[in-house]
């Protein structure tokens, strides 16, 4: 499944008192329908353009999906007020042509489904953060979803996610590189193998990076490598794992370019809390000086201790 780039119209910054005066770290997604037959371009235009106290980050119909605030300021759209956090914490998104329904409505739906996935994986967020318009002001929205069932919805985003846990399986796996003995970390997404009915299930949070496995066999399954894991007794297919070297060992030097995970706990550079889902992915070292190492400048972009790193080597 390709990834969704949204087009961006941004609202002018002249109307950052109107539209978005507070910054946001987004903790939540909250799910509108336009109640109305426009495009996601006019939709957005029309909350551009007017002086209203309403504004949304995305508008999705059957062909895109248009971004009208960036992800770091908030919206007026979950009618929960100036302190509610539908308004200051969640990520707005207005699925369009819910008015009249039929195929277009249908095929906006299906194209916010993919969308807010592709969400829930950027911000490591499970399920529990797709929320609706109703939960914070009681109002009937996303009221066409909700006439076709929310939960149904839901499995629908549910199924996007599961499908990207999936294709990591299919990659093929570099099986020559890994062998009994080795020591690897679990990256997020990685499926069970084996032959009970956790196969292709994926492998639950807490078995995952900064958690350490043992290689003790090493099996091809119904065209799949898999290794069986000491620790966990279970086998998990090769393409989820990622082979570990410390970085203190002094065998390995981390260097800018090299990919990296952090230590579990670990701190930023200048002391503050990481969020949780940053120990579940693997980042490059955009920068080094001396023990200070910034990854992923372009994503989380965070300053880092050289000693809380880990090198990942697939
Ligand atoms: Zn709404």
């Amino acid at each position: 499944m390709s990834t969704i780039t949204p087009r961006q119209m941004l609202c002018p910054k002249s109307k950052k008192s109107i539209k978005f005066p507070y910054n946001m770290t987004p903790t939540r997604i909250v799910v509108h329908n336009t109640a109305n037959d426009a495009s996601a371009n006019n939709e957005i235009s029309y909350m551009n353009s007017n002086n209203n106290q309403v504004s949304f980050h995305f508008a999705i119909d059957d062909k895109e999906v248009v971004q009208g605030l960036p992800l770091n300021v908030n919206g007026w759209h979950a009618g929960d007020g100036g302190a509610g956090k539908g308004n200051r914490e969640g990520i707005g998104i207005e699925i369009c042509y819910s008015k009249s329904g039929g195929q277009k409505f249908i095929e906006a739906q299906k194209l916010a489904a993919r969308f807010i996935a592709q969400l829930l994986t950027q911000y490591g967020w499970g399920m529990d953060k797709v929320t609706k318009h109703q939960d914070y002001s009681g109002k009937y929205c996303p009221h066409r979803t909700l006439d076709m069932g929310w939960d149904s919805f839901k499995s629908m985003i549910q199924a996007h996610v599961s499908v990207k846990a999936a294709d990591v399986s299919d990659k093929p796996a570099p099986t020559s590189e890994m062998k009994v003995g080795d020591t690897v970390i679990i990256s997020k997404g990685a499926v069970y193998g084996g032959v009970t009915t956790a196969r292709g299930k994926t492998v639950p949070a807490a078995q995952l990076s900064p958690k350490k496995h043992t290689i003790s066999k090493i099996q091809k399954n119904k065209g799949v490598s898999e290794a069986l894991l000491k620790e966990i007794s279970s086998w998990v297919a090769i393409s989820g794992l990622v082979k570990t070297k410390s970085a203190e060992s002094g065998a390995v030097k981390i260097q800018t370019g090299a990919t990296v995970m952090i230590k579990a706990g670990a701190k930023s550079y200048d002391s503050k809390a990481l969020a949780s889902f940053v120990f579940k992915n693997a980042y490059k070292v955009d920068e080094l000086k001396g023990d200070r190492a910034v990854l992923d400048k372009k994503g989380i972009c965070t300053p880092v201790n050289v000693r809380d790193l880990v090198l990942a080597t697939k």
